[in-house]
């Protein structure tokens, strides 16, 4: 049995991030995946394109779905962990938007005051990961204004900690960032060992023992409950949310008035739980714009993970927010009709709940040779928003110090800790909280 003082279970956005910040300790990272190298997908070249990459998992070498689910098709398809060493922080889009205060208002009032207000007598969690990622974009902006606005709806550059790299752009990840962790590869924790209540180690595929006090569960939300289920402190089921994502794509000749090309969003309210992403890129045959609401699940009790299975489940809060967000995608798609001169037809969605015509069915065709010239709908299966959060939560099962409750030396990493997502992307957070964590282990 080998030894370490913290080994960080899955070395991904989160897992590397606690890794890069813990200091005077020995820290072994252990991922299920190889390396394959720093390179973002949207920066590699080669035969599958990033598109193909995320439409078409079977294509990448590094899908890896440990999701079994039992409502398909949510939680199924697309969705899954890429095993690499860098796991998801090597796929996002890098859009870094913070928790919004109407949903930190359920957090533990200690960590909201981290992360927006001062941490440790100094800048707030979030000020500092935005000041380091504007550090490592190195002055890189992307083209377009600051603003634009449609009819009633003023929408502002989508903030992304991107830039240039390869044959098209990388999001920030510690690997690009420079960071190399010291790391055991290729073989996945089947479970944390415990003595008298305390971790004492991990115990991988194959056999093989690795001795430390600290463990740091870093697997992604559903593999983390799978690893807590195994210590049966706190017991399963563990309650599981995603993102409620609906909207409309329409392709339009690039003669037409179109706005400027980029990614903005506009930002939706407590009644509201919805922020508006809405794209425009030049494809092939046409420009097309891709409006997405993107709005925050709450937990129900039915929605849970019962380890390894996911029971994925609309709720009635859930219900309401697509109806409310297809009323604001009819105003939007309105005035936006208006401003490209084109017949404002009424949008009919398809249905939610079976996940009907999803966005990856509807965007081959857009880039595709011969778009159509209407808009055309269409929503996302739960779980493949790929913000899958909440199972092992602060205030819940979660301690103030990111320490699991029941068993002592476990602490959690990533969305999995979220008690509230909001209707933001979850890896501003999720690299904010893992400094914080990095902060009490080397305490
Ligand atoms: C295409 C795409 C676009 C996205 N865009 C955005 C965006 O723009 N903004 C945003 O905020 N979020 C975005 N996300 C979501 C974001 O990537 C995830 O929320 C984030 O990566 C989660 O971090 P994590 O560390 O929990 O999981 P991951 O990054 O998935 O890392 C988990 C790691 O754990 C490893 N692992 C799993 N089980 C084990 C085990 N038993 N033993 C050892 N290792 C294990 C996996 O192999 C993996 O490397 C996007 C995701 C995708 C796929």
């Amino acid at each position: 049995m080998t030894g370490a003082d913290v080994v960080i279970v899955g070395g991904g956005l989160a897992g590397l991030e606690v890794a890069r910040h813990l200091t005077g300790r020995r820290v072994r990272v252990v991922e299920a995946g190889p390396d394959a190298g720093p390179v973002h997908v949207n920066a590699a070249g080669g035969p599958v394109s990033p598109l193909q990459t995320w439409l078409e998992p079977g294509l990448d070498p590094y899908f890896w779905r440990p999701w079994q689910t039992a409502r398909p098709p949510h939680y199924a398809g697309v969705a899954g962990l890429r095993r690499r060493l860098g796991g998801r922080s090597l796929y996002w889009q890098g859009v870094t938007l913070p928790i919004e205060s109407w949903a930190l208002g359920d957090w533990p009032q200690e960590i909201v005051r981290d992360l927006t207000g001062s941490f440790r007598g100094g800048p707030s969690l979030y000020d500092r990961v935005l000041a380091d990622l504007d550090s490592w974009r190195g002055g890189y902006t992307p083209a377009g204004p600051k603003k634009i606005t449609i009819g009633g709806y003023e929408f502002c550059r989508t903030p992304r900690a991107i830039r240039p790299a390869g044959v098209g752009w990388e999001a920030y990840s510690a690997l690009n960032a420079g960071f190399r962790p010291d790391a055991s590869l290729g073989s996945a924790v089947e479970q944390v060992l415990t003595s008298g209540g305390r971790a004492v180690g991990v115990r991988l595929a194959g056999g093989d023992r690795i001795s430390c006090d600290t463990v740091v569960l870093a697997a992604g939300t559903v593999e983390n409950a799978r690893l807590a289920a195994g210590l049966s402190v706190p017991a399963s089921p563990y309650p599981i949310v995603d993102k409620i994502t609906q909207g409309f794509t329409v392709a339009v000749p690039p003669s037409a008035p179109l706005p400027p090309g980029g990614a903005y969003v506009w930002r939706g309210n407590a009644s509201l739980r919805t922020n508006v992403l809405l794209n425009v890129d030049a494809g092939p045959a046409a420009v097309v714009i891709n409006v997405g609401a993107m709005g925050e699940q709450l937990v129900d009790p039915a929605g849970v993970v019962r380890p390894p299975v996911v029971h994925p489940a609309l709720g009635p809060d859930d219900v309401s927010l697509v109806a409310q967000q297809r009323s604001l995608l009819r105003e939007i798609w309105c005035d936006l009709a208006g401003l490209l001169a084109l017949e404002p037809v009424d949008l009919t969605f398809p249905d939610f709940a079976t996940a009907e015509r999803t966005l990856e069915m509807v965007l081959p065709d857009m880039h595709g040779p011969v778009p159509p010239r209407t808009p055309v709908t269409w929503s996302r299966a739960i779980g493949t928003e790929y913000h899958e959060a909440g199972t092992l939560a602060f205030g819940h099962l979660l301690g103030n110090g990111h320490d699991l409750q029941g068993v002592r030396g476990v602490h959690v990493a990533g969305p999995a800790a979220f008690p509230r997502s909001g209707a933001a992307n979850p890896s501003l957070t999720t690299l904010a909280l893992a400094r914080r964590l990095a902060a009490v282990l080397t305490d």
